[in-house]
Parts: C-alpha cells; sequence; structure tokens
C-alpha cells in the first residue's frame, strides 16, 4: 500500500454510482451482425448527441434485466424478451464524473416482426449499423460515440453473427467489469480500461480518477509519480528501448536521493547526440546534486553507463563525503554481451538492503536477484510503499528479450515466481519497469506474463515437433506466426532461450 501522505494530490472521494441497463439488440443481414443504436437528443445534459445503445436507470425494485426490457419498449418500443438477455460487459462511470453510474451491458437478438421506433424525446434516429462501419465513421467524426461505446463496438466486431454473440455471452460472465480511468496526452482527454498499457499509473498518480497527469513522454524534466518518486526518461527511445530508458530517482530534499538505472553513455547507440550527456546533468539537476547512492538493476548498455559520469559529477560538486554517491548493482557475469561490462562499487546480493531516512520518512529498498533477461539482473522492492522496480525483468508495452548465454528463460520464469513471491511479501500492487509506464495489478501482470511464456514454449515446442532439426530462422516463422517478421530477429534469441530449455540445455 502507498502511504497516502505520499500520494501527490490529495484525495476527493468520487460520486457513488447508481445503477442502469444497456441493450445491445442483434440482428443478421445477409451474412453480417449489425447492432442497433440512437442518437440522443442534443439537447440532453450528459453526452449529448452521441450515438449509443438504449437503456437507462433501473428503477427502484426493478433488476438490471428488467430495466434494461424496459427501456427498449420505453425509447423504441421494442419488446424484448427478457429471458433471451444475455450479460456481455459491466462500465462504471470514471471517477471524476459528478453523475455516475455502474451500468451492465446486456446482448439480445431482435425480436422478429419488429421495428424500432424512437421515442423522440431522449433517443432519436434508430439505426442499424455492422459495428466496423461504425467504428470507421467514428474515425472520420461522422458517427459521436463514447468510449464504453467504442470498446462495446471493437468487441463485437471480431463476432460474425448474433448467435455467435450469443454462445459467448451464454455463461453471463461479463467480457470485463471496467471502471476506465483518464488522462492527458497530445493535450486531449484519452480513457483507457484495466487492461490497457497505461492503467495502473494513473492509478497511482490519481487514484481519485481526477484527471492531473499527462502520459506525454518527456525527457526534458523528471515525472512526478509520488512526492518521494521521480522518473526521468532518457533520450534513447528506439524499437528495444519503448519510450526510453526510464530512470527512477527516489527520495526527498530531507533523505537524498537514489537513482536507478542512470542510463547509456557514450558507447551506446543513441538516435539523439548527446542525449546521454543531457540525462546525466538532468540527473544531477533533480536531486541538486545530493545523490547518495546509484542503482544498476542490470549491465546492459542502455541502464549501467552512466552510473560512473553521474558519480564523477556528484564528487566534483560535493566536498561532504554524505553527498558521494556509491554505486551498487551486480559485476556482469563472463556470458554477458559486449557493451555489458559494469563493475559496482559495491556488489549486491539477494536480500541486501539500502535505505534512506529523514526525521519524518523512511525508505528501504530491497535487493531481489533476477537472473533471466541478464545473469546479473537485480530488482528492488521499496517495501513501504508496496512498489517493485524490475528493471528489464517484467517492462509495460514491450516484451523482455532473453537472450542466451547470459540470458536464460528457465532462470526467467523462477525469477517471475520469486518476485510473485514478493509482491506477496511486501503487498506490492505496482511495477515500476525501465521502459514504459507503470504497471498495476502486479500479481496478476507477473501471472500474465508467466502464461504468455509458457504459451509461447508449447508454440515452440509443436513448431519443433512438426520441423525437428530445422534452423532457428525458419523455426521463427512457425513459432512467432503471429508476431510481425519484423521483430522475428529479436524473437529469434527468445526463441533460442525456449529451444535451450526444452532441450534441457
Ligand atoms: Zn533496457
Amino acid at each position: 500500500m502507498i502511504r497516502p501522505h505520499l500520494q501527490l494530490h490529495d484525495y476527493v472521494e468520487p460520486v457513488a454510482p447508481r445503477q442502469a441497463a444497456t441493450v445491445l439488440l442483434l440482428r443478421d443481414i445477409d451474412g453480417e451482425l449489425e447492432v442497433l443504436m440512437t442518437q440522443r437528443s442534443h439537447t440532453a445534459s450528459f453526452a449529448p448527441g452521441v450515438y449509443v445503445f438504449p437503456g437507462g436507470g433501473v428503477d427502484k425494485g426493478e433488476t438490471y434485466e428488467q430495466a434494461a426490457v424496459r427501456e427498449c419498449i420505453e425509447e423504441l418500443s421494442v419488446t424484448a424478451d427478457i429471458d433471451s438477455l444475455r450479460l456481455q460487459a459491466i462500465w462504471t462511470t470514471d471517477r471524476d464524473m459528478s453523475k455516475r453510474f455502474v451500468v451492465k451491458f446486456y446482448v439480445a437478438p431482435m425480436p422478429e416482426g419488429q421495428t424500432p421506433v424512437a421515442d423522440e424525446q431522449e433517443q432519436f434516429l434508430p439505426t442499424w449499423v455492422k459495428p466496423a462501419e461504425a467504428l470507421a465513421m467514428h474515425q472520420v467524426k461522422q458517427f459521436p460515440m463514447i468510449f464504453p461505446t467504442i470498446r462495446t463496438l471493437e468487441w463485437l466486431a471480431k463476432f460474425d453473427s448474433t448467435a455467435a454473440v450469443m454462445a459467448h455471452c451464454d455463461a453471463n460472465v461479463p467480457a470485463w467489469d471496467s471502471c476506465p480511468r483518464s488522462a492527458m496526452l497530445g493535450g486531449k482527454p484519452h480513457y483507457y480500461m484495466e487492461s490497457d498499457a497505461p492503467y495502473g499509473e494513473l492509478e497511482l498518480v490519481c487514484p481519485d480518477g481526477i484527471k492531473r497527469h499527462a502520459l506525454d513522454w518527456t525527457h526534458d524534466a523528471p515525472v512526478p509519480l509520488l512526492k518521494h518518486l521521480r522518473r526521468l526518461t532518457c533520450g534513447n527511445p528506439s524499437m528495444m528501448t519503448g519510450p526510453g530508458t526510464n530512470s527512477y530517482i527516489i527520495g526527498t530534499v530531507d533523505t537524498g536521493f537514489i537513482v536507478i538505472d542512470p542510463g547509456p553513455y557514450g558507447t551506446y547507440d543513441l538516435s539523439t547526440p548527446d542525449a546521454d550527456k543531457a540525462h546525466v546533468q538532468r540527473l544531477f539537476d533533480a536531486c541538486s546534486g545530493d545523490i547518495r547512492a546509484i542503482i544498476c538493476t542490470h549491465s546492459h548498455p542502455d541502464h549501467s553507463p552512466a552510473a560512473k559520469p553521474l558519480q564523477e559529477m556528484c564528487l566534483q560538486a560535493n566536498t561532504d563525503v554524505a553527498c558521494r554517491p556509491i554505486i551498487y548493482g551486480m559485476k556482469n557475469l563472463p556470458t554477458s554481451r559486449p557493451h555489458s561490462e559494469f563493475t559496482p562499487d559495491v556488489q549486491i546480493k539477494d536480500g541486501d538492503v539500502l535505505t534512506l531516512s529523514s526525521n519524518d520518512l523512511t525508505i528501504t529498498l530491497r535487493a531481489i536477484h533476477t537472473p533471466g533477461h541478464a545473469a546479473n539482473h537485480v530488482c528492488w522492492a521499496l517495501e513501504e510503499d508496496g512498489l517493485l522496480i524490475s528493471g528489464d525483468h517484467i517492462l509495460n508495452g514491450s516484451t523482455t528479450v532473453i537472450d542466451p548465454p547470459d540470458g536464460n528463460m528457465t532462470d526467467y520464469l523462477e525469477s517471475l515466481d520469486k518476485l510473485t513471491r514478493a509482491c506477496e511479501q511486501y503487498d506490492i500492487q505496482y511495477i515500476l519497469p525501465a521502459h514504459g509506464y507503470v504497471l498495476g495489478f502486479a500479481k496478476d501482470a507477473i501471472a500474465k506474463l508467466k502464461a504468455h511464456r509458457l504459451g509461447r514454449e508449447a508454440k515452440v515446442k509443436k513448431a519443433m515437433q512438426t520441423m525437428p532439426n530445422v534452423a532457428l530462422d525458419e523455426l521463427v516463422a512457425l513459432a512467432y506466426d503471429d508476431v510481425s517478421p519484423k521483430l522475428w530477429p529479436i524473437a529469434m534469441r527468445s526463441l533460442a532461450a525456449h529451444v535451450e530449455r526444452l532441450r534441457g540445455a
């Protein structure tokens, strides 16, 4: 649990939501699925003029299903059979809205022989649309819709018939139960579901849902995440580094600072010249030079080389011994690739602890040795707030490359299990990766990651059985057929790690 007084903003309790129900009436025309939508009144107080599915509030004494059926009659003069309704999803209005609803979305076949007639009060223009066409019209701003409608149509577009949708929803298990969060991106509000990459970051920074956080990647200044936690992203974006390497700055002016993963320097191939030097200077400035420790999660060239120059800058600026940062981490093993040499001042071992403290704040970072991506990889748990700094072992928005011999798939999977145990031990909810936004639902994220790896392993195993003794560059086409061929050269490294593990090497 994050210590509440370390949140950036005072918490505002969201309004309690009221119950509502919505129906997706479906039909098949010429072998294609259509859904009935209506346009809301242009004078409506909420979402005027947008296209929606019929529905409304649940009255006292009514069930969600009864409300859904009643709204179909009131708004469209359609009498739907209550037994034909199947639950499709549950949406709860964003936390920052002044009027909030928890809405159950149902699917039902359009009853035979009926024609929808709009009430012309709240709803106008009953329109049958193919989900993909509605989405295409929305793209060119001809069909206004709100976020839950868009996500529902994207889901619906995967089906080709009413029967397929109904069969899918037969178990009455919702496809999702979501309370979206919003953020600013490119100066405009954007919405995200729990399964979207930025959701965890929004939950961490704005737990009450008030739009205060911008998701634009910037290299010029650190992004505050908590009062004692900032992220400065180096200007080294690329296919391998995503938006760039995240350096985490932990501490306050009272405790002094720890910098984790200072980033690339010198030898590393940078798209922007001197991005490395600028980054080191910004790290120094963000800490007013008071850096007590520099931690490297592992020795790869986008993480550790800036440790020495940053240390040097601090030494030159400070005569105070307390402000001389020590470089912590694990030395690279002989298996590591070129440009991955790293020798820390102090060698870390599993379970070691580094602390920062002032009169009213203690920060404890505990080392968790996690070989797999790199043999010398160490994750760090910030114990008091349940945060995990995951380096490259867990990323958000990209997949960790396992590159033998320094990378090892069995080690990688075992390290994931170790991190799951750490999540339980330190009540970890958020993961701070070296590339990408903060990840929420830490334990679920790790479980998904493991399932993804094992799913890939099953594909590799099957491909190896289909084509025994085949070269890796042919195997990759089978085992990674769901991945763009552009990524195959990188995927081949992780493929080699899977093959090594399956052959028991
Ligand atoms: Zn990296």
